[in-house]
């Protein structure tokens, strides 16, 4: 059994819109597990190895709870379409790349080292419907630290020439790269079908038949944006709600995690809650495309579970940091949409949706409780400009805000030093 002590000012999120502070305080880790936090370090373990980082911020690691891998290399571009349009033009034709596994590896390379590099150590992610590229994607995942779950696409309609399966070639190649996965460790499989217009209801039909019997979660896309809505509503005429066209092919239940659900009306709110459905709420990527502002505090009140996705390429920001932040404007822009009457989303807030909110997600408790897999991150805020002596909450506040990659000097996933 190998101890491990870190040394520095801890900053958690124990609950929604609470900060934990610990002033030059010491984390014990064992074999990567916390197993104590201490203000003062007590006498018996005064000789084991630590890591150094007094005078920096160590908080929690970021959860990136959607994001869309082979659109990496289309980030910050192509921002002048909506939702449907930006599909069609840019991103399938970006996504179909990924049959050549050669780019894939280039690709996917880089971006779990940016992920890693920025903090990111949990995600639950979408690659595309290739299932050699998807395998190639969890693997430089792997390696490099990041952690969580990776979906093969699945979508047998309206995925124009390049990236299009039949419902036949889709199971079959869905089962070929399931029975691949169980050679990672610490990336795992989710059921991907990408959204209800690009499956068929046979092919949703199969999907859930899968997930039930393999006991995988399911992550997808709700409620995004009013054509996309109209769209289904022609496309299923059996389902009353969009969530139904989920529901009724065993998609809907506590681990179903759904992105976006900006325009989602009482009734669907209520079959979210009252299923455990996780909402992952991307602030950017609806602002990019015109699809709205997402209500989270309404959300929030209700019970049910958020957390943040950066949705990469319709977001533009990988740093969780930035989402974090953004995440906080947008609910300013619902603030004054309602005529003020809802309150914005706090720092402490965000954070929690950014941090603790998805590591529950992943089974863990809040914070940095014992029994936890660390998974933190140290930042070194020394090059910001300090005119005065600033609090650690004034500091910690101003990382999220205004921290870049370079200021993060050391970065643990799953109980394991990656940086
Ligand atoms: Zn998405």
């Amino acid at each position: 059994m190998k101890s491990l002590l870190i040394k520095g000012n801890f900053i958690s999120a124990p609950a929604l819109g609470k900060l934990e502070i610990l002033e030059n305080g010491y984390l014990l880790t064992e074999d990567g597990v916390i197993k104590a936090l201490f203000d003062k370090l007590p006498e018996q373990y005064s000789n084991i190895e630590t890591d150094d980082y007094s005078g920096m911020l160590i908080m929690q690691s970021f959860c990136d709870m959607h994001l869309h891998a082979p659109q990496y290399p289309m980030l910050g571009m192509g921002m002048d379409l909506p939702l449907l349009e930006w599909l069609n033009t840019y991103t399938f034709k970006t996504e179909a790349r990924f049959s050549d596994e050669r780019y894939a590896r280039e690709v996917y390379h880089a971006l779990a080292q940016d992920l890693i590099s920025r903090g990111t150590t949990r995600v639950v992610m979408f690659s595309s419907i290739h299932p050699k590229a998807t395998l190639i994607l969890m693997e430089e995942l792997e390696n490099a630290g990041v952690t969580g779950f990776v979906g093969k696409v699945n979508m047998d309609r309206n995925g124009g020439a390049d990236l299009q399966e039949t419902a036949v070639s889709s199971i079959r190649d869905t089962i070929y790269w399931l029975d691949e996965c169980s050679r990672f460790k610490n990336v795992k499989p989710i059921i991907t079908p990408r959204f209800t217009p690009s499956c068929s209801d046979g092919l949703m039909e199969e999907l859930g038949k899968i997930a039930s019997a393999r006991g995988l979660n399911i992550q997808s896309h709700l409620s995004e944006n009013l054509s996309e809505m109209e769209w289904v509503k022609s496309l299923r005429p059996d389902c009353s709600g969009y969530w139904q066209s989920y529901a009724k092919h065993g998609m809907w239940k506590d681990g179903t995690i759904m992105a976006h659900c900006v325009h989602c009306d009482d009734k669907e709110l209520a079959a979210i809650k009252d299923a455990g459905v996780t909402v992952a709420h991307c602030a950017d990527s609806n602002i990019d495309l015109c699809s709205g502002v997402a209500p989270v505090r309404k959300m929030l009140d209700m019970g049910i579970k958020v957390v943040l996705g950066s949705d990469i390429a319709g977001g533009a920001e990988l740093s969780m940091t930035d989402v974090i932040t953004k995440t906080i404007r947008a609910s300013k822009i619902k603030r004054i949409e309602s005529g003020w009457q809802t309150d914005f989303l706090s720092v402490a807030e965000a954070y929690y949706l950014g941090t603790t909110a998805a590591h529950l997600y992943f089974g863990d408790k809040p914070g940095f409780a014992p029994g936890n897999k660390l998974h933190a991150v140290v930042i070194d805020d020394s090059s910001l400009c300090t005119p005065r002596k600033l609090s650690l909450r004034e500091r910690f506040e101003r990382c999220l805000y205004i921290s870049e990659k370079e200021n993060i000097a050391a970065v643990y996933s799953n109980g394991v030093k990656c940086r």
